[in-house]
């Protein structure tokens, strides 16, 4: 029996591309079927992450008209990470192997396949990855390289060009899910599973319509989340740090009293300013850091929900059903 594929699709405001992408994708999927590569029983699962836009009416109709489609919405918007973890999460109840890519078909649909053919071949988890970035404008192509390169860096072991465009075995994904951690980087956890994994890839194209929600001061910061949800490295730099400027001050130490030992009088007075601007710079800077982890662990111990699911349309078709 051919296996049950879902494919995840976290959603927030994408009323201008979802009819596009629901188009092509219901098309794939049906090819697929068509082929006995996949089960009938595979879905695409939209995950609306508390849209303000018309996204979850639109996903709601396509589930009535087309059995092809199901969707769950949150209760209100968690953020990309969060969302697809909720998809993930709720897909690998019902799925053998699970895909998860954006709503705007940047990721080449057409590699489907390939995916398939390396699970098949035992891959737990095929990363898409990109073949270059001709497509992205000259800026994203820099920021988005440079994110990836500085990443590995600060000691987060990320695949080169791989975003969220993978698929996973059903067993990865039960692995995933004791990973309790509230700061998610989903991108970092998955290298650590581990398993038999495979790469495909992939042109990536334009968003055709709708815009980036990954703005430069978004992928800052995801960075940073990444970083310091993954790695204690920036920690390691600023013990380091300290050393270096703990031997450099022995240096001047020794400096200082061999030249009073000669008697040579200097002012040193931009000297000692500029000292005390470095050093409290640098300390101010440490703290931050420092601080930075601990809000980290402060919202760890809480151990919030990741994200609330508030409707599910296939279970409340289930539920229907067994109640009449
Ligand atoms: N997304 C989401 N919640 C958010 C922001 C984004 O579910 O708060 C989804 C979005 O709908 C898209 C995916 O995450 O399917 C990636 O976003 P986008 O394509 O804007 O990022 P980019 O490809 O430009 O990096
Ligand atoms: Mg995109």
């Amino acid at each position: 029996m051919s296996k049950v594929l879902y494919i995840v699709v976290p959603c927030y405001n994408e009323e201008p591309v979802l009819h596009e992408t629901s188009k092509c994708l219901d098309k794939k999927l049906q090819q697929l079927i068509d082929q006995k590569i996949i089960s009938d029983q595979s879905r695409i699962m939209f995950v609306n992450d508390g849209s303000k836009d018309k996204t979850w009416k639109i996903i709601k109709e396509l589930h009535k008209s087309n059995p092809h489609f199901v969707g769950i919405s949150l209760s209100r918007n968690r953020g990309h990470q969060n969302a697809l973890l909720a998809g993930l999460m709720t897909a690998k109840e019902r799925a053998d192997v699970i895909i998860s890519m954006d709503a705007d078909l940047q990721d080449d649909i057409n590699v489907i396949g390939q995916m398939l053919a390396e699970h098949k071949k035992g891959a737990e988890i095929v990363y898409g990855v990109r073949s270059s970035r001709a497509k992205d404008s000259f800026f994203k192509r820099f920021t988005a390289e440079g994110f990836y390169k500085f990443m590995k860096l600060m000691g987060v072991d990320v695949i080169f060009n791989h975003a969220d465009y993978r698929l996973t075995s059903r067993r990865v994904l039960n692995e995933l899910e004791k990973y309790q951690e509230v700061n998610l980087f989903l991108r970092g956890l998955f290298p650590m599973i581990g398993f038999k994994t495979a790469i495909v890839y992939y042109e990536r194209g334009e968003r055709f319509a709708g815009e980036s929600k990954y703005p430069l001061k978004k992928m800052l910061s995801f960075a940073w989340d990444g970083i310091s949800s993954l790695s204690v490295k920036p920690l390691r730099i600023i013990t380091m740090l300290g050393f270096t400027v703990t031997f450099i001050s022995a240096l001047f130490l020794i400096y200082t009293i061999i030249t009073k030992l000669f008697g040579v009088t200097v002012s040193g007075w931009a000297f000692t300013v500029c000292s005390i601007w470095l050093v409290g710079g640098v300390q101010t800077l440490s703290l931050g850091v420092i601080g930075e982890y601990i809000g980290k662990i402060y919202n760890e111990t809480k151990a919030r929900p990741r994200y609330i699911v508030a409707t599910d349309l296939e279970k409340d078709t289930i539920e229907e059903s067994t109640k009449e």
